[in-house]
């Protein structure tokens, strides 16, 4: 669970769930209470008997990228060893259009630092003649995308994400991007969330304005965040980044690139009878096929089960849908969306089932 934030912003007590208009509302509702409470509606629909073995397993650490997990995978390898393992941390399409996640993007997060000075100097006295590490961080940062804003890395996957239907309009409103900025990039508005790589500066170290001196900064530092394509070998990627800022290197200052974090990515064989029995089950609850989504971040807790058992049909169920605002004020869950993924998957347990005694 996420920390509940500025009770100001929220309608009602963050932690008294409200019911209002069909939504329930309260910190950590939907994101991720609703997804085990699913798991437990599932088995109770079988009256705790279902037709299959389930093994259930509650994490709690999600919030924190799931340190524990990997160890606890392997201690617990032949308890959990599962044909179908069914993980409800993320979200539906639209109400009323459920969905499986089947691409989640892996990150590779750096500190880049530019050396131009063995220490600081005056600004009036060498400037013209000597640059700074400032600056020429700057112009390095620039190099990271084209002039379309796609990332200008070489050697880095792409593809096209499924075609759904998303316009610039629901870009804008769900992003609160400001008027007269264009979106950057190239290729579909999915495919530049889910499928393609992007770069963030999500920090810099520099003199503040209110202290800033007349002055040539020696060193720039910056952290930057690049998501990567699904299927993309972290190691790999950083290896693409840091041979980039390498080879970028302004006027010739000396640069650092030194390991933040690297995060596995998420790419599902989303077919065979497991997926086939899923997809089935949800057009059961909803009475409308389910559709194929990417998510542009991690969940890290997904790709530790997909090393871990390769040979499982890992399905990304959830329970959100786009106006859940998930770790927000007003976080809320939409009750007949949640009804029918609790129904959705006490039919899935059904139907794999049924495949059991090769029905
Ligand atoms: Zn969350």
């Amino acid at each position: 669970m996420q920390p509940p934030g500025d009770e100001a912003d929220w309608d009602t007590p963050i932690f008294e769930p409200t019911e209002r208009d069909g939504r329930l509302y309260g910190r950590g509702v939907a994101d991720d209470k609703a997804g085990v409470m699913a798991h437990v509606a599932a088995i109770r629909a079988h009256h705790g008997t279902p037709p299959v073995n389930v093994t259930v397993f509650v994490e709690g650490e999600e919030e924190v990228a799931s340190p524990s997990l990997p160890a606890l995978l392997d201690k617990y390898e032949t308890e959990l060893r599962a044909d179908a393992i069914v993980l409800a941390d993320s979200h539906n399409w639209k109400v009323g259009t459920p969905a499986l996640t089947t691409t989640l993007r892996g990150l590779v997060r750096v500190v880049v630092e530019v050396q131009a000075l063995d220490h600081g100097v005056h600004s009036g006295m060498y400037g013209g003649a000597v640059p700074d590490g400032l600056t020429a961080l700057c112009r390095l940062v620039a190099t990271l995308h084209d002039d379309n804003g796609d990332v200008a890395v070489a050697g880095l996957m792409t593809s096209e994400a499924a075609e759904l239907d998303y316009t610039e309009d629901d870009l804008r409103a769900d992003s609160g991007l400001s008027e007269g900025v264009r979106p950057i990039g190239t290729g579909s508005l999915l495919s530049r969330m889910w499928t393609k790589p992007s770069m963030t500066v999500i920090g810099i170290d520099a003199p503040s304005v209110a202290t800033a001196a007349n002055l040539l900064t020696p060193v720039g530092r910056a952290k930057l965040s690049m998501r990567i394509h699904p299927a993309q070998d972290p190691q790999v990627a950083l290896d693409a980044l840091r041979q980039h800022l390498m080879d970028q290197a302004p006027w010739g200052c000396q640069v650092r690139v030194e390991l933040d974090d690297l995060g596995e990515g998420f790419s599902a064989n989303a077919q065979g009878p497991i997926y086939e029995s899923a997809r089935a089950a949800f057009n059961d609850a909803w009475g409308t096929e389910p559709v194929d989504i990417g998510v542009g971040g991690s969940i890290p807790f997904v790709a530790s089960f997909a090393e871990r058992f390769p040979q499982a049909a890992i399905l990304v169920t959830g329970v959100e849908d786009p106006d859940t605002r998930a770790h927000a004020a007003n976080e809320s869950l939409h009750l007949a969306e949640f009804e029918r993924v609790c129904l959705a998957e006490a039919v899935l347990l059904e139907r794999l089932g049924a495949i059991n005694k090769g029905e």
